[in-house]
């Protein structure tokens, strides 16, 4: 075996072996964390940008493994969209959102999920969300789906495909982490879309970039000349909040209004204004 090849001696390296086997326990535990009920829902509100008022909520997974302890999704996610995996656990968040939406802190709000780009490759989510929406009776614009540009570039025809139908069902669609992809600005004049989610890298440093200001400024502007509406992500600070509101940013999200908390831990008095 040894006489295969240099590169393979890189496979010793102790820190890829390291990586190696935490990825190779992600995956194990992975497979068994919805058994184990070990997943939950946390929650994170959007606010109007004006009344600071509620307008929805986005759902986060969260994983609590018996043998990992708590594991970020940012960790979780990339791996479990490796596997079959990632399908189940969504379908499982579909359900519970929906039962949620029924709680009282829900009345008129509406839940985002998200939606990874390989995800339209695997399955028909607009299907699934039509079921769900059947079976719970919910209105569909309590629903919305947040891709990010790549499931685009990565998977044109069939994501744009079951944009379509969900927004032919009256589901809204968001594209997420807007700015940071490699998509053309030619879809948003050519799909269905309601929303763009500024990404957090932008809002940051807004206070003291000045190129980090005309980036939001601008993805503002085009929004709204495209008929969308504009969120923002990461907003941490009221100076934050105050210029983004100032430019006409429709709706706020981050740690300045509320962490993503577990649905019992939401009421209005949960949101700092
Ligand atoms: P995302 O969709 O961009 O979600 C926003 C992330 O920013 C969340 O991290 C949230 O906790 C964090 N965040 C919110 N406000 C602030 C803030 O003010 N400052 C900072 N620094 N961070 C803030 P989280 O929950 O760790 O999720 C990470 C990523 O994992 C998500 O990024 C999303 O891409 C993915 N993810 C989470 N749940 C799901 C899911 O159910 N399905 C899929 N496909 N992906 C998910
Ligand atoms: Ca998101
Ligand atoms: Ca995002
Ligand atoms: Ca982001």
């Amino acid at each position: 075996a040894k006489e295969q090849g240099r590169g393979r001696y890189a496979f010793f390296d102790p820190q890829i072996n390291a990586r190696n086997q935490r990825v190779m326990k992600i995956k194990t535990g992975l497979n068994q964390a919805l058994e184990k009920q070990e997943l939950s829902l946390v929650y994170q509100p959007r606010v109007h940008s004006e009344s600071r008022k509620v307008t929805g909520y986005e759902a986060l997974l969260r994983w609590n493994s018996e043998e990992l302890g708590s594991v970020s999704p940012a960790e979780f996610i990339p791996i479990a969209e490796t596997t079959e995996v990632l399908g189940q656990m969504t379908a499982w968040l579909l359900h519970q959102v929906a039962q949620d939406l029924s709680h009282e802190v829900m009345r008129g709000k509406q839940v985002s999920i998200n939606l990874s780009p390989r995800q339209f490759q695997t399955g028909n989510w607009a299907a699934t969300l039509k079921a769900t929406i059947e079976q719970y009776r919910l209105r569909p614009d309590q629903l919305c789906i947040e891709v990010t540009e790549n499931a685009l570039v990565e998977n044109f025809q069939a994501t744009a495909a079951q944009l379509e139908e969900m927004q032919a069902l009256g589901v809204e669609v968001a594209i997420d982490d807007f700015g940071t992809g490699y998509s053309s600005l030619e879809y948003l004049k050519r799909l269905p879309i309601d929303y763009l989610k500024i990404d957090r890298s932008f809002v940051r440093d807004i206070e003291t970039d000045a190129d980090d200001r005309v980036i939001v400024e601008t993805i503002i502007v085009l929004a709204h000349s495209l008929g969308l509406q504009v969120v923002a992500e990461g907003v941490e600070t009221s100076a934050q909040a105050e210029f983004l509101q100032a430019r006409g940013c429709d709706e706020l999200q981050g740690y300045l209004f509320s962490a993503p908390r577990p649905l019992s831990e939401h009421g209005e008095q949960q949101v700092k204004i």
